[in-house]
């Protein structure tokens, strides 16, 4: 199989009718871009900063942050790489940022809602490594688990006033970076519309979304069977989200897991998704994948599928069109 997916190494991304989409890839470290780089990703579609944070007793310095993100710049060569700011609390502790502990975690004081309480020693450090990067690549900036807009509008606030700070220090940045939003809660997904006229780009994150559709803790075992990405309701989040970028002329990724499961890209394609976003190792066959399908066929397959009640008749009924070929 390896030898016959390696043929798809520098080939496009396009559907058998001539849409274009990108297939990029999510990392944790600087030195994941060389992988990126051996499937072909197209680019950096998640760089979870958390890792940068993890496994050690002190925050990293803006220095050492803005190393990093220029790592993944340069390494990426001009091809798009959005970086996600800060996502810790819910499952990612880190000991010495003296979090107590949330008696519902993924419900609480994490990602961009502790960011923007800690404004001075954490998000403004990590924008300004971010947007100091950015004069060494195609950086983008992504803002995790938002709900609501006014919390995009004090991120954008924020980078806007860093911007405003490099610029009378004469220090090179990206002037139109782009700013998105992972839509991963189902407040941002019910009001979709309304970030889409605001934010640069939207990141469907699928682990947290179905989590957040679905009110099941993604690592509870007991309710697992609850948990699925196939489910009616996830779904129908999933494509009003797509369509309600594609409305507004932004470009939509998914980077949560669903983005390479087989049995929900053709789905995907069929909304109308631009990026699939994953990890490198899978790339390629996502890609073969995408080649093998025409959207304008697909959309009957979707509509097949939105029309079931459950979501084992959904997997079945994708799984059987997978497995057909066709
Ligand atoms: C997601 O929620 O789908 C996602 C990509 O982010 P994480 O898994 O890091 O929460
Ligand atoms: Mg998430």
């Amino acid at each position: 199989e390896k030898k016959e997916l390696e043929q798809y190494i520098g080939k496009p991304s396009v559907t058998r009718d001539g849409v274009q989409v990108e297939i990029v890839a999510n990392i944790g470290k600087p030195e994941d871009a060389e992988k990126v780089l051996q499937y072909d990703g197209e680019g950096v579609g998640l760089f979870r900063t958390e890792f940068l944070f993890m496994d050690r007793t002190s925050m990293p310095t803006e220095e050492e942050q803005f190393e990093a993100y220029k790592k993944v710049a340069i390494a990426m060569n001009g091809k798009p790489v959005i970086i996600r700011t800060l996502d810790i609390g819910g499952d990612k502790e880190i000991p010495y940022m003296g979090l107590e502990k949330d008696e519902n975690p993924f419900l609480g004081y994490r990602a961009i809602r502790f960011c923007l309480d800690r404004k001075e020693d954490i998000y403004k450090p990590q924008l300004r490594a971010l947007l100091r990067a950015s004069a060494f690549g195609n950086i983008r900036i992504m803002v995790p688990l938002v709900t609501c807009i006014e919390e995009y509008r004090e991120a954008r606030g924020l980078v806007e006033e860093l911007k405003a700070e490099l610029d009378e220090a004469g220090i090179a940045y990206k002037k139109d970076i782009q700013v998105g939003i992972m839509v991963e809660t189902a407040a941002a997904s019910l009001i979709a519309d309304i970030f889409a006229r605001e934010v640069d780009f939207f990141s469907i994150g699928t682990n947290d979304l179905t989590q957040y559709t679905m009110s099941v803790d993604r690592g509870n075992k007991k309710v697992s069977y609850l948990y699925s990405t196939f489910n009616p309701a996830v779904l129908r989040s999933i494509r009003h989200i797509i369509a309600c970028g594609r409305e507004a002329g932004i470009m939509v990724v998914m980077c949560g897991e669903a983005a390479s499961d087989p049995m929900m890209i053709p789905l995907l394609l069929a909304f109308g998704l631009n990026e699939f976003s994953m990890s490198a190792s899978a790339i390629l066959r996502a890609r073969k994948m995408v080649t093998e399908y025409s959207v304008q066929e697909l959309q009957a397959v979707a509509d097949k599928a939105m029309s079931f009640a459950t979501t084992a008749e959904v997997e079945q009924y994708m799984k059987e069109f997978v497995e057909s070929g066709t």
